[in-house]
């Protein structure tokens, strides 16, 4: 799969090697970056969000603290790791303390729910621009988990044979997004369900420590399915197919015509479901973990072979009848030409 802007940019800019220090990354390249202490595995992550990039302009404040937190929280989440910390940074253009009394609200709650303590972070203002204004709201994140040494999911070891898994229905926050900026109609018992899937996703925090030991690679859904499902490929060397009618739909997506189900589910980002694959042997024991958190978990696919190199690492579409379905339609990438 081709590497595009975003991720072209890091590998030639912010790929440095680490130094002898003893605290190197067992998964550079992966949701989080996994170090060994002695005794210890730490799972970090850090993230950037703007508002007007990644919020639409109502988005309520407490929502967007919400959100600030759980897409962090995912990225702990895919690496199985159990949520201990969190740093924020925060770049306002001026002080508005309804604001900052809702997303404070929203964050807390995020933590609050998923054990995080607030341990630190920075305050500033955001730059001025030509017009003697601020720039918007920025939120930067670092959040820090801990494994069980030697454990944690990466984007590396999945293996032919492995089946492919995921949790939710994928798709949803971006048939919002298309619903209030691309022009898509949606009926009405669906629209707040959708901007709530949008505006405040679940991160698979339990999920993600239970599938230690299960899942042999694990990655969120923050780009688009098959987009981070390629991230899985690339970094596991091995390519593999889809059912794209495998994939679930949830009743407010399957609503819309199959042309926008089908792009939203498997290209729209911010859903922050888990993508896995795991031993076909497993399958039970994903079923019944499923049932046990009451996740819906579904097998859309399978791991074929091994590739020699990054670029044959595809994930190949099909329907249910096994005939190849063209899509082209990338995931989200910040700079796409
Ligand atoms: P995620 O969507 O899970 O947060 P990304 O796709 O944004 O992860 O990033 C891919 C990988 O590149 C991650 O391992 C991340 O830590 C790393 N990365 C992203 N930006 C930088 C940067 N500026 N410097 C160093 N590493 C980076
Ligand atoms: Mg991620």
């Amino acid at each position: 799969m081709a590497r595009s802007g975003e991720f072209e940019m890091i590998a030639k800019y912010f790929t440095f090697a680490p130094k002898a220090n003893g605290w190197k990354s067992e998964g550079a390249g992966d949701d989080c970056a996994l170090i060994d202490l002695a005794g210890a595995r730490i799972a970090v992550t850090a993230d950037m969000m703007a508002l007007t990039t990644h919020f639409l302009a109502d988005c309520p404040p407490r929502r967007v603290g919400w959100k600030a937190a759980a897409v962090n929280l995912s990225d702990l989440a895919a690496a199985g790791a159990e949520p201990k910390a969190m740093f924020l940074t925060i770049g306002l253009p001026d002080r508005n303390d309804e604001w900052l009394e809702g997303f404070s609200r929203g964050f807390r709650e995020a933590l609050d729910r998923y054990g995080a303590s607030l341990l630190g972070g920075d305050t500033t203002r955001t730059p001025l621009t030509s017009d003697g204004t601020h720039s918007p709201t920025a939120i930067s994140i670092t959040a820090m988990g801990e494994l069980a040494p030697g454990t944690g999911l990466t984007r590396k070891g999945a293996r032919p044979g492995d089946d492919v898994w995921v949790s939710g229905t994928p798709g949803d926050a971006y048939a919002a997004l298309m619903m209030r900026i691309g022009g898509w109609k949606v009926a009405e018992p669906f629209r707040e369900y959708l901007i709530d899937r949008m505006e405040l996703p679940t991160p698979r925090v339990e999920l993600g420590m239970q599938l230690i030991g299960a899942a042999s690679a694990a990655a969120d859904v923050s780009d688009g399915l098959i987009q981070d499902l390629g991230h899985i490929f690339e970094r596991s060397m091995v390519k593999g197919r889809i059912d794209v009618d495998a994939v679930p739909a949830s009743a407010a997506l399957m609503s819309l015509s199959p042309e926008k189900r089908r792009e939203a589910a498997l290209a729209g980002g911010d859903d922050y479901e888990l993508v896995f694959t795991a031993p076909k042997e497993l399958a039970g024991t994903i079923e019944q973990l499923s049932i046990m958190l009451g996740v819906r978990l579904t097998k859309i696919g399978e791991v074929q072979a091994r590739v020699e190199s990054e670029d044959e690492a595809l994930v190949e579409l099909v329907d249910s009848n096994g005939d190849a379905v063209a899509f082209e339609k990338p995931g989200f990438d910040h700079f796409k030409a």
